[in-house]
């Protein structure tokens, strides 16, 4: 039986939100799990996570409640995904990545940093042996393309007995210590902005997956162990203006909606099946959910970190980024 973590964390008001509303926030956290929200026709809403990160919490914080487990889950074979959802500007990248995963803010760097490091220090204290690989995707307009060669611009699924779900000829490049995996993270980084160049798209606009593979060699058994750490940074949730919107515009905001309804239905499925009944998990509806589902099913470890403005300005859209994470929590 997979469980999932949902946690909300909303990140301090913007100069904008000061300015413009006078730092009105629509928030109002009870404890460290319970919340009331208040939307813009002053009605409340409770919504109770496993934890609710506020203006303050630091990075660390977020990475020894979501990250931490799921990286000793790994290392002993049992999938892990971790997931940043809310609107563009709530803070999904700065929670993923921080602001620059090379600058090396001890305080202010991101999830990504600090499970490399976390990561290969589990494995430096571990008597067995270990090889991990890294890859990097970018999902834009249900394409694949690989951030290590950018070459590689629509990658297909596939699946087979022993591998599982894999993606067919993405690179995977093995990392022997943190500064390789983090220079590697890098240029991934860097390839995924020349991409956005060329193509004219926000990043926004994209789901960017983060692929841990770690291997456990196993001395006398013919099996290898594998355990996958899987980040995901999504691509904004806001709705756009049906309205105004048009041509590729809207095609984004379509394929985006429509991954991300994706996404909280298998979540949903997952967590809300009867035991010992299987019930069917709708894995193919997108590439998003189909890439996760060996990480997200089976006996596995799922984190959902739903980022929000704490301002009024932004109301409607946490609203919904919160309804998104409750109903993902629901059994
Ligand atoms: P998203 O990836 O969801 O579009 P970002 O992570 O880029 O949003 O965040 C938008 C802005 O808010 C950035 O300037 C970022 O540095 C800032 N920010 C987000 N979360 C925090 C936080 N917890 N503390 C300080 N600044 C934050
Ligand atoms: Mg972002």
């Amino acid at each position: 039986m997979s469980s999932i973590t949902v946690c909300a964390r909303f990140r301090p008001l913007s100069s904008k939100e000061k300015r413009d509303h006078n730092d009105s926030i629509c928030i109002h956290i009870l404890d460290a799990g319970t919340l009331i929200f208040k939307d813009e026709k002053e009605e409340d809403h409770l919504f109770c996570f496993d934890r609710v990160f506020c203006q303050e919490s630091e990075q660390s914080d977020v990475y020894e409640f979501l990250a931490l487990p799921i990286i000793q889950d790994a290392v002993n074979a049992i999938n892990g995904t971790i997931l940043t959802y809310g609107q563009t500007g709530a803070g999904k990248t700065y929670s993923m990545e921080g602001p620059n995963i090379l600058e090396g803010n001890e305080k202010k760097k991101g999830l990504l940093p600090r499970v490399v490091e976390g990561l290969f220090d589990c494995l430096r204290s571990s008597e067995k042996v270990y090889t991990v690989k890294l890859s990097m995707v970018e999902i834009y307009m249900e394409k694949v393309r690989d951030l290590f060669d950018l070459s590689k611009d629509n990658l297909q699924i596939k699946e087979d007995k022993i591998q599982g779900i894999y993606l067919s000829g993405v690179t995977e490049v093995s990392v022997l210590d943190p500064e390789e995996a983090l220079q590697n993270l890098c240029n991934g980084i860097a390839n995924r902005a020349v991409g956005e160049t060329q193509m004219n798209m926000a990043s926004s606009r994209s789901h960017c997956v983060y692929i841990f593979t770690i291997q456990q060699e196993c001395t006398g058994e013919r099996r290898l162990k594998t355990g996958k750490i899987i980040l995901v940074d999504l691509a904004g949730s806001e709705k756009v203006e049906k309205t105004g919107a048009e041509g590729k515009v809207l095609e984004e905001a379509k394929t985006i909606n429509k991954s991300l309804s994706a996404l909280g239905n298998v979540i949903n499925a997952l967590t809300s099946g009867t035991p010992g009944k299987a019930n069917h998990i709708p894995y193919r509806d997108s590439k998003l959910t189909r890439i996760l589902q060996d990480a997200l099913g089976g006996n596995s470890r799922t984190a959902l970190l739903c980022c929000c403005s704490p301002s009024t300005l932004n109301a409607s859209e946490s609203l919904s980024t919160l309804r998104f994470g409750a109903r993902a929590k629901h059994i």
